[in-house]
């Protein structure tokens, strides 16, 4: 690859997860803007978007140019993931999460919740190709559906390849026994968007927010939030994982909704490892 479509191809990723961190939040765009990159310019000025009303994700495509992928898309995200419709691929091994526990930071960018990470040591290993974990934010109720229901709430922790290709491994969350390490991250839950991001004092253990079986579902699907690029390999564990009635509760008080409907699957298929 040559030395320019490099470059292009980071910036593009950096374009990315600026934009999943929310309309607002351009101090990744700033970097992008250091290296004096022309396709990057406008992301500071990107519409806005929300999960209501006029700006509702039927509305995305219209909101903005670098939306329309959000409708003429056809490999889009969420979806519903029918059992009867699964493929079991014998050839697939379950992934593998080397989360340590790590310095990070917690801010509402006025679409969710996002905790992003401090450092680049939290790798996921998906059929022997490496990506890393930049950050995780949550949705409610889950954005995927399966066997046509959500789950109460849904995580998605937003990874990164050297090349800039993205994976997304998301965990579906129900109403049960309270997460312990979850506090550290709920106790400052920030109310307020802000472009400023609060600090978690203590390391914060990320493997305490998976289910002990990381068995999961495997697509070829987007960025759920505008501008719904594709490319993204979506990795959905099959277990589910507990909170309490009370922490979900207190990230509903700050997002009654935050799900973009289930998309079309079309030609694609799912699969599940063994
Ligand atoms: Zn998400």
């Amino acid at each position: 690859m040559s030395i320019n479509k490099r470059i292009s191809r980071i910036l593009i990723s950096i374009m990315i997860l600026s934009v999943m961190a929310g309309c607002g939040n351009n101090v990744q765009s700033d970097e992008a803007e250091a290296k004096k990159e022309p396709t990057t310019t406008g992301i500071a000025h990107q519409a806005h978007w929300s999960y209501e009303g006029e700006t509702s994700p039927e509305h995305w495509a219209e909101l903005d140019k670098l939306f329309t992928t959000c409708s003429t898309g056809t490999a889009q995200s969420p979806i519903n993931i029918l059992h009867e419709k699964v493929k079991d691929d014998e050839s697939l091994s379950p992934i593998k999460v080397e989360y340590t526990p790590s310095q990070v930071a917690i801010i509402n960018n006025g679409h969710t919740i996002q905790v992003n990470l401090k450092n680049q040591d939290n790798p996921i290993i998906i059929e022997g190709k490496t990506y890393t974990l930049q950050q995780f934010h949550f949705h409610l109720p889950s954005e995927h559906e399966v066997d046509s229901k959500h789950a109460d709430m849904e995580l998605h922790f937003v990874h990164q390849s050297e090349e800039g290709t993205l994976a997304v491994l998301s965990v579906l969350i129900t109403k049960g026994t309270e997460n312990a390490e979850l506090n550290k991250l709920w106790s400052v839950l920030p109310a307020e968007e802000s472009k400023q991001e609060t600090p978690i004092e203590s390391a914060f253990d990320l493997n305490k927010l998976l289910p002990a079986d990381l068995h999961s579902f495997r697509y070829q699907g987007s960025l759920t939030t505008p501008p719904c690029s594709e490319g993204v390999q979506w990795i959905v564990l099959e277990n589910p994982v507990q909170w309490s009635e009370d922490q979900i509760g207190k990230f509903e008080a700050i997002f009654p909704h935050d799900n973009r409907p289930v998309q079309t699957l079309g030609d694609r298929e799912v699969d599940s490892d063994n």
